[in-house]
Order: C-alpha cells, then sequence, then structure tokens
C-alpha cells in the first residue's frame, strides 16, 4: 500500500482569537532556534563538527526555550537548523565563503545608525501528532502550546483554530499543521499536511518507457503500439529569455533578478505539472501499470544539449519533473522505474542492432538492418520501455513480426498552451540543432 502526503493551505476563520498565541509561539520557535545556533556554533568551533538533531535534543531539552513549544514541535526546530548546518557543512567544502545558518533577528537602527531595538521574526511552527487533536466535523485543530506559554491556570493548554479550505477539500488523517506567517501579507496560515493511502489497483499491466531531451522534453513509448512527443521549445525559449533578462539587471542577485526567477521557476513549474498530468492521464487510458524512464546525468552530452548550455535543463530540472511524475502516477497506482540509458540512443528498438554507423538525421534514427527510420526520440524511448540494458527484461526480439513499426516513425505530438495544458498537434514538429 503507498501512502502519498498532501498539503493543503488554509485560512484561520477565528484569526483574531489566535493571533496572539500564534504570535508567541512563533517568536518561541525563532528564540530557539537562535539558542541551538549559538549552541551548535560552539561546538563547530571546538570539535570541528556540526551536531546532528538528537545531540541537539540532548543538549537542549531541558533549557527553558525548549518549552516554549510542544516538545515535538521543538524538535522539529532543533531538525531544521541541524538541516541547515548540516547542509552547510557540505557547501563548506566547496564554496570557502559561505556562510552558516544566521540567527533569527530582526535588527532596528536610528538615523545615526545606532541599533535601537531588535525582535525575533515569527517562524514558522510545525505540530506533530501529539500536539494535534483534529475535529474534522466542525473543522478545528486543538494546538498544543508550549508549557511556557499555559502561564495562567484557567488558560486553555492549546490554541482552538477554526480553519477554512478549498470547498472541494477534505481534511483527513490529519498528520502535521504547520503556522506560517507570511510576512507580505503579515497574516498566519495553516499548512495542512495530510496522509492518503492509495488502494488503487494500477490501471492496467501495459508498460511505458520515457526517454528525456532537449528538443523533445519527452518522448513517451507504449507498449500498445503508440508513441507521444512533447517539444520542450517553450522551456527552452523562457531558459533563453529569462537567463538573458537575469544577466542584463544591473542588480543581479537582488529584488529584480529575484524576481524574475522566482517568475520562472513558476512557469517551469506549471509546465512540468500539466505535462505529468498528461503523462499519466494517456497512461490511465492505454492500461499502463509500469512507467521507466532513462536515468538523466549532465554528462549526456551530444546533440541533445544546447550549444548554450540551457542553465535550467540541467539533471536537476528532469530530476524535479520526474518527483512530479511519480507522486502523479502514484496516486494512480502506477509503478516508476529508472533504468539506465546506455546505447538507448543507438540501438534499434525493433531488431537491437547497435551500431554507430546509425545515423540520426533530422530527429530521424535510421536502422540499415530494417531498412527503416524511426523517430530518434521515440526509438530510444522504446528502448527505455524495453531495458535493453537488463538481461532478463524482454528482448528486443519479442516486439513480433505482428507488431507494426509505423508507430515509431509518427509519434502524436502534444504542444504546451499556458491556459490549456497539452493540446495535439497533428503536423510533426521537427526539431532543428
Ligand atoms: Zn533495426
Amino acid at each position: 500500500m503507498l501512502e502519498v502526503h498532501r498539503t493543503y493551505r488554509s485560512n484561520i476563520r477565528n484569526y483574531s482569537q489566535v493571533v496572539d498565541a500564534l504570535d508567541r509561539h512563533g517568536w518561541s520557535a525563532s528564540k530557539l532556534w537562535n539558542v541551538a545556533n549559538y549552541h551548535s556554533r560552539r561546538v563547530w568551533e571546538e570539535h570541528g563538527e556540526v551536531p546532528n538533531h538528537g545531540d541537539l535534543k540532548d543538549e537542549l531539552k531541558t533549557h527553558p526555550k525548549y518549552k516554549g513549544l510542544h516538545s515535538q514541535s521543538s524538535q522539529r526546530v532543533l531538525e531544521e537548523l541541524a538541516e541547515a548546518f548540516n547542509s552547510w557543512y557540505q557547501k563548506r567544502t566547496a564554496d570557502g565563503d559561505a556562510r552558516p545558518p544566521g540567527y533569527r533577528k530582526k535588527h532596528y537602527y536610528d538615523s545615526d545608525g545606532n541599533r535601537v531595538h531588535e525582535e525575533h521574526p515569527r517562524s514558522t511552527v510545525t505540530w506533530k501528532q501529539k500536539g494535534i487533536r483534529h475535529d474534522s466535523e466542525h473543522n478545528r485543530i486543538r494546538l498544543s502550546k508550549g508549557a511556557n506559554h499555559k502561564e495562567h491556570p484557567s488558560a486553555r493548554d492549546y490554541i482552538l483554530v477554526e480553519y477554512e479550505t478549498r470547498p472541494d477539500v477534505t481534511v483527513e488523517n490529519l498528520q502535521q499543521v504547520r503556522a506560517v506567517y507570511d510576512q507580505q501579507t503579515g497574516q498566519w496560515e495553516l499548512h495542512l499536511v495530510c496522509t492518503r493511502e492509495i488502494t488503487t489497483d494500477a490501471p492496467g499491466t501495459e508498460t511505458a518507457g520515457i526517454d528525456f531531451g532537449i528538443c523533445n522534453f519527452a518522448a513517451v513509448a507504449y507498449s500498445t503500439d503508440d508513441a507521444d512527443l512533447y517539444p520542450g521549445n517553450r522551456l527552452k525559449e523562457d531558459s533563453h529569455y529569462f537567463a538573458r533578462a537575469i544577466a542584463n539587471r544591473d542588480d543581479s542577485g537582488g529584488r529584480q533578478a529575484t524576481r524574475l526567477y522566482h517568475t520562472w521557476m513558476e512557469r517551469q513549474t506549471h509546465f512540468f505539472h500539466s505535462l505529468a498530468t498528461h503523462i499519466v492521464q494517456r497512461c490511465v487510458e492505454k492500461d499502463v501499470g509500469r512507467i521507466t524512464f532513462g536515468a538523466v546525468s549532465d554528462t549526456r552530452g551530444g546533440d541533445n544539449w544546447d550549444p548554450q548550455g540551457d542553465l535550467d535543463l540541467h539533471g536537476w530540472s528532469f530530476n524535479r519533473f520526474t518527483s512530479i511524475l511519480e507522486y502523479k502516477a502514484k496516486c494512480e497506482g502506477i509503478e516508476l522505474i529508472e533504468v539506465p540509458e546506455r546505447h538507448t540512443s543507438d540501438t534499434c528498438c525493433v531488431c537491437g542492432t547497435t551500431d554507430d554507423e546509425h545515423r540520426v538525421e533530422r530527429g530521424l534514427y535510421v536502422c540499415h538492418a530494417c531498412d527503416e527510420a524511426f523517430n530518434a526520440d521515440v526509438n530510444s524511448a522504446e528502448n527505455i520501455r524495453q531495458d535493453i540494458n537488463q538481461s532478463n527484461s524482454e528482448s528486443s526480439a519479442s516486439l513480433g513480426e505482428d507488431r507494426s513499426t509505423g508507430w515509431l516513425a509518427q509519434p502524436a505530438v502534444y504542444l504546451y498552451d499556458l491556459s490549456r495544458g497539452f493540446q495535439p498537434r497533428t503536423e510533426v514538429v521537427e526539431c532543428k540543432p
């Protein structure tokens, strides 16, 4: 049985009743962060290593600041800090200027530059199972207070929040609640993390293979003698446009450049979600139970890579996409498997001949043994589907004489539209290198 997490953002209906308590807990989280940060820096200076969250918990669980939050919420702060120190520790080797995680303080200065006062920002507070009581009937949650905030004997031990989600959302199996302070609106909101058990059976036992590339971001080959292409020109255009626009800002690394970068990433995320949704829908239609995809590395080289070396189209982009796809596939009971990509582009998916002489021209893979030409990306995708590097997999020969090959030459092409997602296109798109 598969479990997936789903996070729902929600508003707080009884805001004025809970805002003070949330503020106090947000400040407490910052104070605990600072105490743990100070401790971690001292350990680093004395011993040259950074403590993990277990060490931090042993050291700080009796500290007064630990009681500013429910114990599981305090533990979460220590985990976040340990993660931040750990990633700084890793980064140090490559970048000597990397700085350790900072303290969470805001400073205010007068006109002469003297520090006049400082305050703590409101950090995100996370409540886990033991700190939550959920009344799903009335959309209410009790969030346990830290011991330090239970000062009045008559006061409640918990913050009672009434939440409001989108009408189509049902909050069930609540695992975690995060109170997040939005600096821009100056308001708290809740992120409700729920688990969903996936009991859905796979749509069927057919298989699909995906090849990733720059020209065609994804080519999908199905065991049902179908193939789909998803051109990546939109991503490529964005990549060129935004990379240049960011470079042309005077304030590289500043506010304008950061805003451009965010816009770019949002557009990419939208593309990825639309594409993953479309592929999964197609898989459901075709009774697919398993999707294989080629492992993507930065060192693919060859014609797939744009000479300008698109910033956003390296390995991590594909990794981001595959994790979105994996999630959406899981929800339909379809498993996603990564397979080696070796020889998938220079092997004929019909006869299995591997030959350097195979020329890929204008997006076509030409096999002299078969005397046929296929779409090169579909050929790769079909090899990935068959997992040709696995000795015990379905062999190329099993494609069978009765299986037609026309589909390998004429895949369906889907083009991306920002408002409508992926739409079929009748003509074949050519990729000029
Ligand atoms: Zn062949």
